[in-house]
């Protein structure tokens, strides 16, 4: 059960209602968010909501049958929409575009990288400074400073960054700099990480875990919004399965259930999803008449010399193709 409580809420008014709560056997959790104030409880008794409801100070109560409750769409029909600023949301009614390279490599590549987004009119670009490498020998990142490099090219033009960030102890000094904090497949179920995102006032994209299940990002994201950050989206970047004709298994159907069981955005992730170029962008444009909200991908000048993962990165040129296949599917009803 969630219980919505007024801003105005006294802390006598709160008492009652906790009494009331524990007298029914529920253990609570009191979460407070960038908008709301939300009293989450886990019980087994059915109680008469109305008992609750009419309390002073409750706003609103809603039985939620799911194990997660604050990302459920049991309590939220509306979908969330993260608004970044300077006209750019998410999950509302455009399709949102997230692309640039897997790593932060130099300048150069990253001026080359912006004049293709720009070109394109996409808002967010992405790009990893910390990353997470199956080999400890394999390049590990450009670090902050080129986050910092990312950002003085990007702020000028309004464009938004999407970065991974691999632990908490980053957080601080990323944060000036960062617009949405990427959380990858590898960390999906740091706790200790989710933890920390969620005492922030900033939007965290969670990626499912490379085993997870769709249940278990769904705990992920209630991980965050139970520590007070709403501002959430989901990733499905394929999972591992016994197929090894591609990097991984990118799990479409995922999109349509995770819309139905969540309020949140659903971001496809289609370059990691099977690890091959020729087959991202197809799977792009079905991720989007699947619902997916936006899309991850990876774009670089010359992707046969990218320090990682340029087997799965789209040329310039592949990327504008997508692009414009994008704007024509989003005018059909294909996308509703
Ligand atoms: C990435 O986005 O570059 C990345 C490492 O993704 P994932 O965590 O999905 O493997
Ligand atoms: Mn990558």
């Amino acid at each position: 059960m969630i219980i919505q409580l007024r801003n105005t809420i006294t802390s006598a008014q709160k008492q009652v209602l906790t009494d009331v709560l524990t007298q029914n056997k529920y253990s609570l959790t009191e979460v407070s968010t960038q908008s709301e104030n939300y009293i989450v409880c886990i019980g087994k008794k059915e109680i008469d909501i109305r008992t609750i409801g009419n309390l002073a100070g409750v706003t609103d109560v809603h039985i939620v049958s799911d194990n997660y409750k604050l990302v459920s769409r049991k309590w939220k029909v509306r979908n969330t929409v993260i608004d970044l600023g300077d006209g750019v949301t998410i999950g509302g009614n455009d399709i949102s575009i997230m692309a640039g390279p897997c790593s932060v490599e130099r300048e150069d590549q990253m001026q080359k990288i912006v004049e293709h987004l720009l070109k394109n009119k996409i808002r967010i670009i992405r790009g990893g400074v910390f990353k997470p490498r199956s080999s400890p020998y394999a390049f590990r990142g450009a670090g902050v400073e080129g986050l910092k490099m990312m950002h003085a090219i990007c702020a000028p033009h309004g464009i938004k960054i999407i970065t991974e960030v691999m632990q908490v102890s980053q957080i601080e000094e990323m944060m000036p700099y960062v617009d949405i904090f990427q959380v990858g497949a590898r960390n999906s179920q740091n706790f200790n990480l989710l933890d920390a995102l969620g005492e922030l006032d900033k939007p965290v994209l969670i990626k499912r875990g490379i085993s997870g299940t769709i249940e278990e990002l769904l705990y992920s994201a209630e991980y965050v919004f139970s520590k007070g950050n709403e501002k959430l989206l989901l990733c499905e970047r394929g999972i591992r399965t016994f197929e090894t004709a591609y990097r991984n298994t990118f799990d479409i159907n995922a999109i349509q259930v995770l819309k139905e069981k969540s309020h949140l955005p659903v971001i496809a992730d289609p370059s990691h999803g099977v690890g091959i170029r020729n087959y991202v962008a197809k799977l792009a444009l079905a991720s989007i008449i699947s619902g997916a909200d936006g899309v991850i991908y990876e774009v670089h000048e010359k992707p046969e010399e990218a320090i990682s993962d340029g087997q799965q990165t789209l040329n310039f040129y592949e990327s504008d193709k997508l692009v414009d296949n994008i704007n024509i599917l989003a005018q059909t009803s294909l996308c509703d």
